[in-house]
């Protein structure tokens, strides 16, 4: 196992970084640091999906594990003349998490800068708008500056892009709070299952994917070259265990363990992968959960489609409050996704038969 100094460090790092959909280099560049070493080949391909191989013997699946690099961001859209940028997003968010929040963008030489989402102040609303969700139509972001030309000048223009500024923080002994955990904890899981099974014989091709939050894109591409025998989609998935939801609701709670997808929107993960994930976890005293709300995708739902079909499956760490501008996360979930994804790789490869 590596250490938890390790996963938190390295979950800081990806978590701080910054990575909207199409625009994940600095991602991508943490996950090649990390990966350096440790595998027999990088490569990026012509989307920005970084292909990570390891190699191993003949005799052995190939299974792919995925996680992706983006996370919601936004589109600066339009610059009116007092020098406040419109946006539009890039990715799912509920309207209602991003007025007031602290955000940053990148300028077109690769600054960043802050700027905060505004809004009409309250006391000059009428009473029928201060009860309703402000839209994304009626933000925009402040940079501080007071023209359109300033803001050309800052090096801001149409085309740039953003994220939520969040900074990483450690809430408590076992949970933390951080932007982008979805994905930035399947990728720490990935980058950890690939250290502590760096000196075995399995075949694995790790892929840091590109676009997923705007529609599965990047491991479309990925899946169809690398073509594996079997695919684990590494996730950070929505957990409702909060006030005001009934259990049956919650799909994923903190502190129970990684969450093993039944089905969501986008796929019937592959019995089979359930099965051994489930018997994992069962031999090696790991907890788990299942995820218990068919909602959402992954992108499993693309791989498993990948020419004549890849049984896949998809492990996923429970976050509160994820696609805002924070969520919530139980470190020892990540953890426990970690030994969950290393005993598959394992399992997985001396059970399951090449295609
Ligand atoms: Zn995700």
């Amino acid at each position: 196992m590596v250490s938890r100094e390790y996963v938190l460090e390295l979950l800081e790092k990806l978590s701080n970084a910054f990575s909207p959909p199409g625009f994940e280099d600095e991602v991508r560049n943490i996950v090649r640091e990390e990966l350096e070493g440790i595998v027999d080949e990088i490569r990026v391909d012509a989307l920005g999906n970084l292909i990570a191989y390891k190699r191993g013997s003949d005799k052995y699946p190939s299974i792919m594990l995925d996680a992706h690099m983006d996370e919601v961001g936004f589109l600066i859209t339009h610059i009116d003349k007092k020098g406040f940028l419109r946006f539009q997003p890039l990715g799912g968010f509920d309207d209602r998490v991003l007025y007031a929040q602290q955000v940053m963008i990148m300028t077109k030489d690769g600054k960043k800068i802050p700027g905060f989402i505004g809004a009409k102040p309250p006391h000059l609303l009428k009473p029928e708008e201060r009860t309703k969700i402000i839209s994304i139509d009626e933000l925009f972001i402040d940079i501080g500056a007071s023209s359109d030309k300033e803001v050309r000048e800052i090096g801001v223009d149409i085309g740039c892009v953003g994220t939520f500024a969040t900074r990483f923080r450690i809430l408590s002994k076992k949970r933390v709070l951080g932007k982008a955990f979805d994905d930035r904890a399947g990728l720490t899981a990935m980058i950890s299952a690939l250290k502590i099974l760096k000196d075995t014989d399995y075949n694995i091709i790790a892929v840091a994917s590109v676009q997923e939050e705007v529609g599965l894109r990047g491991a479309r591409t990925a899946a169809w070259q690398v073509s594996p025998d079997i695919a684990l989609a590494l996730e950070g998935t929505a957990a409702a265990d909060i006030p005001g939801i009934p259990e049956h609701k919650e799909s994923t709670a903190l502190g129970k363990g990684p969450a093993i997808t039944i089905a969501d929107r986008s796929i019937i993960a592959h019995p089979k992968i359930v099965r051994l994930l489930i018997s994992v976890a069962e031999e090696r005293g790991i907890p788990y959960q299942f995820k218990r709300v068919i909602a959402g995708g992954t992108d499993a739902g693309v791989i498993h489609l990948t020419k004549a079909g890849v049984p896949s499956g998809v492990v996923s760490v429970p976050c509160r409050y994820i696609h805002s501008s924070a969520a919530v996360m139980d470190i020892n979930d990540l953890e426990n996704a970690i030994k969950l994804v290393v005993g598959f790789v394992e399992k997985a490869s001396k059970e399951l038969i090449k295609k």
